[in-house]
């Protein structure tokens, strides 16, 4: 695992696409849209169904050769063994828990996770799928919340939005030791600035959509497995998939549950563009998570400012793990007034900075919290999550430090 802390290199991404050959010299993998794919031979049309026929495509619900050129990038960001696509990150979480899980298994999940894994989390309930809600900034209440029948742990590396950070390593430990299946959402950090898989994560899930696409402009998602996991002990792998050889366990049924069977495909086009975002990923993130971080010190000096939630401030209640784990602390920074009801006219007054539904894009979004992508949850998951009704959550983009600064003091003064 040697380099692991380190980020991968700008020219190992730069250049993935066009390593394996690419058709007629073209610099970049093109967008194959295909959806039948046609053999010579009977016997390798067989091979594609029984899989001897290797580097093969079958139908392209279970991939193209677009989307295997952006697998083999997010393999080779995430120092993994293979990766697979989906058509967003939820496509990729639903996934992993609903292909890896069965009626009376037991997931232990940090509480602060995206709103709608939160409510995945209520649809695996209903399966049967119980799943417990702890702070996971404590590798002890995670522990303490194991069962005999606990098969999975869950956590993300910066939540969304709160920006909590969960003790990353002794979790891992803590997963080694017992046989669990770590699950890292690493979409927030990106492989840019966190590898989950120096930490003993098993399964990385990514959120393509956000910072590896970046331009706002493409859903996708996609499962990394980092080969840590031993699926041979693994119980809930079907019979079909253990004739393989087991470090192939997981990523097959996924791959066959998941997206054969479930159908959350990835389109090539939008592989294609998000595979061209993901050249300039280490340089926007770089560059983000510089002005988040000057933006972050502005705002924690402003008197107008209560809090402002962001890892590397040393104010942040887990900043000694996230300095020990990230590279940077991403472009992700969320902040309450002291005043909260001046609130909505304070982001009416940006000029730059976007009200706007979502995050991960160039440009600067802001969100109030709780009357939006939190209103569903109500007032109790809210309290729970530590969403104070003011809370607003800003995405940083390619904006100046300076400019976002300026925009953001004329608007809280
Ligand atoms: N995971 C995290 C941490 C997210 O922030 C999001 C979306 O914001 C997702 C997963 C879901 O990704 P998508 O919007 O691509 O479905």
């Amino acid at each position: 695992m040697a380099d692991d802390k380190r980020p991968p290199p700008v020219s190992a991404t730069l250049h993935s696409d066009r390593r394996g050959g690419v058709e007629h010299g073209a610099i970049h993998k093109p967008i194959h849209t295909s959806v039948q794919y046609g053999y010579e031979r009977t016997e390798d049309l067989i091979g594609v169904f029984q899989g001897t026929l290797k580097n093969s495509f079958s139908y392209a619900r279970q991939g193209t050769p677009t989307t295997a050129a952006l697998e083999a990038k997010l393999t080779q960001l995430e120092q993994g063994l293979g990766s697979i696509c989906f058509s967003s990150g939820m496509a990729a979480l639903s996934a992993v828990f609903l292909t890896l899980l069965r009626a009376g298994d037991h997931v232990v999940s940090s509480h602060f996770v995206f709103g709608n894994t939160n409510s995945l989390f209520g649809t695996l309930a209903g399966l049967g799928v119980a799943v417990d809600k702890v702070d996971a900034g404590s590798v002890d209440r995670v522990r303490d919340a194991l069962r005999p029948k606990t098969r999975m742990v869950f956590v993300e590396t910066i939540a969304n939005p709160g920006t909590q950070v969960p003790d990353l390593e002794a979790i891992g430990a803590l997963c080694r030791e017992r046989g669990l299946l770590y699950v890292v959402d690493n979409t927030i950090t990106s492989p840019a600035l966190f590898r989950p898989r120096s930490v003993g994560a098993g399964l990385v899930v990514n959120s393509l959509t956000k910072t590896i696409a970046g331009h706002g402009a493409a859903l996708g998602g996609a499962v990394t497995d980092t080969g840590a996991f031993d699926w041979g002990a693994y119980p809930n792998i079907a019979a079909s998939y253990r004739g393989l050889d087991p470090r192939q366990w997981g990523l097959q049924q996924i791959r066959k549950k998941g997206l054969r069977d479930m159908g959350g495909t990835l389109a090539p086009e939008q592989a294609h563009r998000i595979s061209l975002g993901a050249e300039t990923l280490a340089l926007r993130v770089a560059q983000t998570s510089a002005t988040a971080l000057a933006l972050a010190r502005f705002l924690e000096a402003h008197a107008a400012v209560a809090r402002v939630h962001y890892p590397m401030l040393a104010s942040h209640p887990q900043h000694a793990l996230a300095t020990k784990h990230f590279q940077a602390g991403s472009w992700l920074l969320a902040f309450e007034l002291r005043d909260s009801s001046r609130m909505p006219a304070a982001l009416d007054r940006l000029q730059l900075a976007i009200k706007a539904t979502g995050l991960g894009d160039n440009r600067t979004l802001v969100i109030p919290v709780a009357p939006t992508i939190y209103w569903e949850a109500g007032p109790v998951v809210r309290a729970e999550m530590g969403i104070a009704d003011g809370l607003v959550r800003v995405s940083v983009g390619l904006e100046g430090a300076d400019e976002l600064i300026a925009d953001f003091g004329q608007a809280i003064a």
